[in-house]
C-alpha cells in the first residue's frame, strides 16, 4: 500500500494543481511506500502567497507569543520523538536510535528559538550627541525558504525555520523529495502548537519546485543545504535576484590521527563517525589521515577488525549499527566508487559488497568498505561518495596531514586525535575547516553555535542556526532621535560629529 503525500499550504494539506508525482521507497525492504506531490508553479505561488499574506501578523506578534507557540512546538517534537524518528528510519533508513538523535538535534535549535525575546533586544546608546541618542533593531525579511537534503530530514528543516519563525518570518520548506513525510508532521505539529495558519508552509517536489521559489519575487531569502552543484547553482540564482541567500553544500571530512592519539578511542570515533547513517551525513568522516607508518599499520589492523563486527541490517531491528543507503541508485553509485578506486590503484582492504547483511531482502544494503593507500589525485579522495567508505590516506608527518586537509576542496569539518594540546591548538589554528574536533570526530555545534563550512562546502555569508541564523533571518536598522527640548536649535550644513 502506498500513501499519498502532499503539500502543506496555509494550515491545510493539498494535492495541489501539479499531476506531477516521486516513488517514496522503504530503503530496508526496497518497497514502494509512498507517493510524493510534485509542486509546479502554480502550487508555490500558493505557499509563498500564503506566507506572505501571514507575514503582517506574525512579524507584528510580540516576540515572546511567538516564543510561546514555539515552547508548544517543543514539546509536541519531544513527546512525539519516538513516532517521528520511526517516519525517518521507514524513509531514510537510518538505525531508530540514530533517528531518535536526529529529533532530539533538530528539538534543541527549537530550544535556542524559544530564548527569542533576549535574543532580539537590540542596542542603545545613550547620548550619542547632545540629547541624541541611538538604537538598533532587527526586524524579520518577510517570506523566507528552506530546501534541504534527503539526509536529515527532520534536523536540518529544523536549523532553519524555527528560528526564522521565532524572528518574526513565514516560511515556505521544500524538504528532500526523497524523504518528505517528515516535514508535513512538523507542519501539523507546528499548526497544533498555534501557529497560525499560512506561517509554516510545506511544498515537495524537485527542481521545478526550487526554481520557482527562487523565481518568486516575494521570497526575500533562501537557505539551502545539500550538494554543493546545487549549493552554488542556488546562491549564484538567488544573489542575482538580490535574495540573501545561505547555501551549504558537500563535505569530505578529514580526521587526523596522530601517533600519540588514545588508538581505542579514534577506532570508536572513527567507525561511528564513517559508518553511522551509512556515511550518508556532511559530517561524516570519510578520510582517516594517520600519521607515520607506525599508526597507519595499528589503525588499518583495528579497523578491519571493527568492520567485522559491524552490524548491518534495516533500522528497526534490535542491536542494528548501520541501516541501508537511501535508495537504490544511490547504492549503487556508491558501490561504483569501489570499483573506481580499485582501478586508480587504492588497495579496497574491506569490500562492503562482501558484507554479511541480515534480513536484506531487497533493501538497498551494502556493507562499510574500506581503502587503504588512497592519494589526492585519485577520484575517490576528491569527490564526496556519501556512503560507508572509508579512505586511508597516510601522512609522514603533522604538517603533511594539515596540508592535506587545507588543500582539499571542501572544508565542512574536520577532526585531530592526538594527547598533544599544542599540536590540537596549532590544528584549530591553522586548519580550513567551518568545524573543528579535537578527539571529538563529529564536532557539530550545538543550537546555540552556529554551523556551517568553509571553502566550497558553504557559499554565502551566514552559518545556519545559532546566532548566525538570527543575523541571516533579520536586516539591522539603526535610528537616531532626537526629541524638542531646550537644546538650542541650529542648522549645520557640515557633517555633524555630535561633539
Ligand atoms: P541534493 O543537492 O541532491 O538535494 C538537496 C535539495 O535540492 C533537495 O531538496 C532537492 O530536491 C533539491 N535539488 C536537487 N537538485 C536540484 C537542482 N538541480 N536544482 C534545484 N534544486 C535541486 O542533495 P541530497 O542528495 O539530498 O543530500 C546530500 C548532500 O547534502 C551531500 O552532498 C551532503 O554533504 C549535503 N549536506 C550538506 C550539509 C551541510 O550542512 N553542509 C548537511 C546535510 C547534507
Amino acid at each position: 500500500m502506498t500513501t499519498a503525500i502532499d503539500h502543506w499550504i496555509a494550515g491545510q494539506s493539498t494535492a495541489g494543481t501539479s499531476t506531477r508525482r516521486g516513488d517514496v521507497f522503504n530503503p530496508a525492504t526496497g518497497a514502494l511506500s509512498g507517493r510524493v506531490a510534485y509542486a509546479g508553479t502554480d502550487d508555490v505561488h500558493a505557499a509563498v502567497t500564503a506566507a506572505a499574506e501571514a507575514f503582517p501578523a506574525w512579524s507584528s506578534t510580540p516576540p515572546h507569543v511567538r516564543a510561546r507557540v514555539l515552547f508548544r512546538f517543543r514539546d509536541l517534537v519531544e513527546s512525539n520523538r519516538d513516532r517521528l524518528a520511526e517516519i525517518i528510519t521507514a524513509e531514510h533508513g537510518k538505525v531508530f536510535n540514530d533517528a531518535q538523535g536526529e529529533v532530539t538535534r533538530g528539538m534543541e535549535v527549537i530550544e535556542f528559538a524559544c530564548g527569542i525575546p533576549q535574543i532580539l533586544k537590540g542596542e542603545f546608546s545613550e547620548n550619542v550627541g547632545r540629547t541624541v541618542d541611538a538604537v538598533t533593531l532587527r526586524q524579520p525579511l518577510g517570506v523566507v525558504a528552506g530546501i534541504s537534503p534527503f539526509n536529515f530530514p527532520a534536523m536540518v528543516p529544523m536549523w532553519m525555520f524555527p528560528v526564522a519563525l521565532a524572528c518574526g518570518n513565514t516560511f515556505v520548506m521544500k524538504p528532500s523529495e526523497k524523504d518528505p513525510t517528515l516535514s508535513n508532521e512538523l507542519a501539523r505539529l507546528l499548526a497544533e502548537a498555534g501557529a497560525p495558519d499560512g506561517v509554516f508552509n510545506v511544498v515537495h517536489g524537485d527542481k521545478a519546485a526550487v526554481d520557482a521559489l527562487l523565481e518568486d519575487p516575494r521570497v526575500e531569502a533562501v537557505s539551502f543545504v545539500g550538494s554543493t552543484p546545487v549549493a552554488e547553482h542556488i546562491h549564484k540564482t538567488a544573489a542575482a535576484d538580490g535574495k540573501r541567500v545561505q547555501a551549504l553544500g558537500g563535505a569530505k571530512n578529514h580526521m587526523v590521527v596522530m601517533p600519540d592519539a588514545d588508538l581505542d578511542q579514534a577506532v570508536a570515533a572513527l567507525m561511528g563517525a564513517a559508518y553511522g547513517s551509512a556515511g550518508e551525513r556532511c559530517m561524516a568522516i570519510s578520510v582517516a589521515v594517520p600519521v607515520g607508518e607506525e599508526t597507519a599499520q595499528r589503525l588499518r589492523e583495528r579497523l578491519i577488525k571493527a568492520l567485522a563486527e559491524l552490524k548491518v541490517g534495516p533500522g528497526m531491528s534490535d542491536g542494528v549499527e548501520m541501516g541501508p543507503l537511501v535508495t537504490a541508485a544511490h547504492r549503487d553509485k556508491v558501490a561504483g566508487y569501489l570499483d573506481i578506486g580499485t582501478q586508480e590503484g587504492a588497495e579496497l582492504v574491506v569490500d562492503g559488497r562482501q558484507s554479511d547483511i541480515a534480513d536484506a531482502g531487497d533493501g538497498f544494503f551494502l556493507g562499510g568498505s574500506l581503502f587503504d593507500h588512497v592519494t589526492p589525485g585519485m577520484r575517490i579522495y576528491q569527490e564526496e561518495i556519501f556512503g560507508p567508505v572509508l579512505s586511508l590516506v597516510r601522512a609522514d608527518s603533522f604538517a603533511q596531514a594539515l596540508t592535506l586537509v587545507n588543500e582539499h576542496e571542501f572544508g565542512n569539518g574536520t577532526a585531530i586525535f592526538t594527547r598533544d594540546g599544542n599540536t590540537a591548538r596549532t590544528y584549530l589554528a591553522k586548519v580550513k575547516a567551518g568545524m573543528v574536533g579535537i578527539n571529538v570526530p563529529i564536532p557539530v555545534p550545538m543550537a546555540f553555535h552556529s554551523f556551517g563550512g568553509w571553502k566550497r562546502s558553504l557559499f554565502g555569508d551566514h552559518h545556519i542556526h545559532g546566532p548566525e541564523g538570527v543575523r541571516f533571518y533579520t536586516r539591522n536598522k539603526t535610528a537616531t532621535t532626537r526629541w524638542p527640548s531646550d537644546t538650542a536649535v541650529t542648522t549645520e550644513y557640515a557633517m555633524p560629529t555630535h561633539g
